[in-house]
């Protein structure tokens, strides 16, 4: 089912889903399934699955170092796949403008229709570890929009070197990412909503929020997004903190503020095991703030584990 019909279908009451990362090269999938074992039970409609961008790798020959280049976690589709079949559960890949040419998404998004994935998640992906700034791949596309466009079209049978007549009926339901923080390139917010309006537009159906920590910047995002037109369903994503370098790392990573009183509350804890349990706290109060204001939905970044997103489940759902 569609992420939208999901939505219409619970009537005002709040979902959950999470997003989980495929693993590394060379694991086994079993981890995985542990760690998304204990989730099911709060019924999931759908579970997200990252894609993760390329990164070069340096191989030393006869002394020389050769560059090549690699996807440390390949398989986002098959894990699709996998999790559907195990679980029964709608599952939405990640698809990427960065590392991947406008003709492998069309081959990949070809996958998900024989697979029954009614789903995607359309996304420009972040520049590679060595770059300062995103640079599109030769064949790609430059910004997300371009990526929902080939998407919307797609379903209109018109894929990029020709147009099918009677294509099949599929209908991709598109998922694009807003920033209630703004995007970290982006100028200002305005502008930022502007391009998300665009993305709209171009035939998004919902909106999943970057990760926050003060549900009062989401609630000003929602507002300033239906003041500009954008009047599809917007998620919140969030993810409990874990450990204390949380406190640099996220902030860098993704240009968003932590209240001081999660810092303080954060930075008193002795060890990580403290850290977690403050991190389940502050999620639930977050959690339970954004399920009374009618989020239709309830996003968690599990990044793999899912011991603390169980424990704040359990209170919500
Ligand atoms: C819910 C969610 C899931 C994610 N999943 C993944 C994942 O699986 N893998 C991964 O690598 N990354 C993922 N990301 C990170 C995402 O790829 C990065 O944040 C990326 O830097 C921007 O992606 P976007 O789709 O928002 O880009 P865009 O919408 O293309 O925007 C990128 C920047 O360009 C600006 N912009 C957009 N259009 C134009 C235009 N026409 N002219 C000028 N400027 C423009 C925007 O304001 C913004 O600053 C995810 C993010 C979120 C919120």
């Amino acid at each position: 089912m569609k992420v939208t019909e999901h939505i219409e279908k619970a009537k005002g009451k709040a979902l959950f889903s999470f997003e989980i990362i495929p693993p590394q090269k060379g694991k086994n999938i079993q981890e995985l399934y542990d760690n998304i074992d204990p989730l099911m039970e709060f019924n999931p409609p759908f579970i997200d699955v990252t894609t993760s961008r390329e990164e070069f790798v340096y191989i030393e020959r006869d002394g020389l170092f050769d560059r090549k280049i690699t996807r440390m976690r390949p398989g986002t589709v098959g894990i699709c796949a996998a999790l559907k079949h195990k679980y029964n559960v709608d599952t939405i890949p990640h698809v990427l403008c960065g590392g991947f040419t406008k003709e492998e998404t069309e081959y990949m998004l070809v996958d998900c229709q024989y697979l029954g994935i009614e789903n995607v998640m359309a996304l420009r992906g972040d520049a590679m570890k060595h770059q300062r700034y995103f640079e599109p791949t030769d064949g790609g596309h430059t910004f997300a929009t371009g990526l929902v466009k080939q998407i919307r079209n797609m379903c209109e049978g018109k894929y990029l070197h020709e147009t099918i007549e009677k294509a099949d009926d599929f209908n991709f339901c598109i998922g694009v990412a807003g920033y209630p923080e703004k995007h970290l390139e982006a100028p200002s917010l305005d502008f930022d909503l502007n391009k998300l309006k665009e993305k709209v537009d171009a035939g998004a159906d919902y909106i999943v929020t970057q990760m926050f920590f003060d549900n009062s910047k989401f609630f000003a995002f929602v507002e300033k997004a239906r003041s500009a037109g954008i009047n599809v369903p917007i998620i919140p994503g969030i993810k409990p903190i874990a450990v204390k370098k949380h406190l640099q790392l996220l902030p860098q990573v993704f240009k968003i503020d932590l209240p001081e009183n999660l810092v303080n509350a954060v930075d008193a804890c002795k060890n990580n095991k403290e850290v977690r349990q403050v991190g389940i706290e502050w999620c639930i109060e977050q959690s339970k703030e954004l399920k009374e204001a009618g989020v239709p939905l309830l996003h968690y970044y599990s990044m793999g584990k899912s011991d603390n997103i169980k424990a704040i489940a359990s209170e919500l759902f």
